[in-house]
């Protein structure tokens, strides 16, 4: 998207500026901000342990899997494995808005499942309202804020895209809103604002690494036994299970739930499916009550601009603004490095773009930047399946909309490892697979061959080119 009216310059000299004291890392993890609510890391596996039912990633994958197991059979034996510490990925370096949509947006869903995207759509709000719940019976305290999303359009053709989308849900019963030019900016100002579409309640903002200690303290008092720093580096069928080989130890599990993110690792079948793609956001400095009146914003609403290259932002608790996406960078062989977390180049097209939606709050500086990956699938929404024999179950590929999605998935792999037959594992969503990832060096010239074209559909005014429309007619294509 370009967040810049048409013919304005990036504004790099405010950009540079409100860049030079950012602290490199993730605001929601910085001890230095969030205090005592870090946890302690819990011990790493040691010795030869069994369980009813391991769970690996201490992502929001593998905690919903872990906590929603002891909530439906309290006496069954769960562990959990996780390489580093519960929340240091994707779970804990997101931009927090917990959504509704199980599928990546409602374009996304009703494009790939038309016959069924009215179910996905009601489960994936009970999924949102269960999250709500899970909250307040556990008393998990995460800046939960159910202010729902506003979808804005910088450029005229976006206006039209949002009024197809606010026809398509208001057919499936929900409330959503289009808003004109005036009527967007009376909720949030920027001079960029042509229209939006409001939606009241389909998508919650939370601190993301508050949500994962909470749920991670529930399954600890559930009784679910957790090993941190406790990377599985094999899975082998044994008599009774299998077993999850860690260097220092081992787990021999009747049933596994592996949520791995953008890992991998042993479960060699899931690799083609997920591309590791980072995903870059910045956090400025609390807004001073003057600040925050020059864009209103008293809704406190999530906002996406509506580009096919598109800004996700939001206020904190504190009255910060989170700003991020846009860009997204797939590195050759999905290499996945702590340096790559860092992307000043990145960072200040994202300052730039902050300024030039926001020129009001020019001055401001930013205090955090940061990066992570994105367990990118090609039908850009999770994928599930089984493996050895249906004793291990896994969800993967949520590509930038897991955090509320995640508890979905859970229970998806909790249905299968059961044996359920359920309305969720019935859905085409759960059956079907999506399109493999070509091997290198075609995986990566592809990914940067869709970045470009997409670039390009923005500056035409959304008009897609062959390559993006073959990938439509592959059920590759991807629609923001
Ligand atoms: C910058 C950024 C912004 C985002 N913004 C949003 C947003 O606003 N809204 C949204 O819905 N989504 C967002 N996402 C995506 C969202 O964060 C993810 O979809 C979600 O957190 C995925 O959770 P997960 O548990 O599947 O994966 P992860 O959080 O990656 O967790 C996987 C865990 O498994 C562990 N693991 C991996 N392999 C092993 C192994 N062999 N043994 C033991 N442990 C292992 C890892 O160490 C890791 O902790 C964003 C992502 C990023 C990076």
């Amino acid at each position: 998207m370009s967040a810049s009216a048409p013919g304005r310059p990036h504004p790099a000299a405010p950009a540079s500026r409100a860049l030079a004291g950012a602290r490199p890392r993730t605001f929601w993890l910085d001890p230095d901000v969030v205090g005592h609510d870090v946890p302690e890391a819990a011990p790493a596996l040691e010795g030869a342990e069994r369980a009813e039912l391991a769970v690996v990633g201490g992502g929001f994958s593998g905690l919903w899997s872990a906590l929603i197991a002891k909530e439906r059979d309290p006496g069954r034996d769960v562990v959990l494995l996780e390489a580093r510490t519960a929340g240091w990925a994707a779970s804990g370096r997101n931009g927090g808005f917990c959504a509704a949509s199980l599928t990546h947006g409602h374009g996304n869903g009703a494009e790939r499942w038309p016959e069924e995207i009215a179910e996905l759509e009601r489960l994936g709000r009970q999924n949102l309202d269960a999250i709500e719940d899970t909250l307040r019976r556990h008393g998990i305290d995460c800046e939960f804020e159910r202010t729902g999303e506003l979808a804005v359009a910088t450029e005229p053709w976006q206006v039209d895209d949002l009024a197809d989308t606010a026809a398509a849900l208001r057919g499936l019963g929900q409330r959503v809103r289009t808003l004109t030019g005036a009527q967007t900016r009376a909720l949030v100002d920027s001079p960029t604002y042509l229209g939006g579409l409001l939606d009241p309640d389909g998508v919650a903002m939370v601190h993301p690494a508050k949500l994962v200690w909470g749920l991670r303290e529930a399954c600890l008092r559930l009784g679910v036994r957790i090993y941190e720093n406790s990377p599985v580096r094999g899975i082998r069928r044994e008599h009774g299970g299998l077993r999850l080989q860690l260097r220092t130890g081992s787990v021999l599990a009747e049933r596994v739930a592996w949520g791995s993110g953008a890992f991998p690792g042993p479960l060699r079948r899931i690799r083609h499916y997920v591309a590791p793609v980072y995903d870059y956001a910045l956090v400025t400095e609390p807004l001073t009550a003057e600040q925050l009146a020059s864009i209103g914003w008293q809704g406190r609403q999530g906002l996406s601009d509506s580009g096919n290259r598109f800004h996700y932002y939001r206020l904190t608790a504190d009255n910060r603004v989170l700003w991020g996406g846009y860009d997204v960078v797939y590195h050759y062989g999905g290499r996945v490095r702590p340096a790559y977390d860092q992307n000043p180049e990145t960072f200040h097209r994202l300052a730039g773009n902050f300024f030039a939606t926001f020129p009001q709050l020019e001055g401001l500086s930013f205090t955090h930047s940061w990066g992570g990956v994105i367990d990118t699938s090609s039908r850009f929404c999770a994928f599930f399946g089984t493996a050895f024999g249906g004793r291990l179950a896994y969800a993967a590929g949520y590509t930038g909309l897991g955090v509320g999605a995640t508890r979905f998935g859970a229970q998806v792999m909790l249905d299968r490892l059961d044996g359920a037959d359920t309305e969720r594992t019935r859905l085409k969503l759960v059956r079907s697979r999506p399109v493999p990832f070509p091997p290198e060096p075609l995986r990566y010239a592809g990914i940067e061959l869709t970045k470009r074209s997409l670039a390009a559909a923005d500056r035409n005014g959304g008009r897609r080119n062959l390559w993006l429309r073959t990938l439509d007619a592959v059920g590759m294509g991807i629609d923001s």
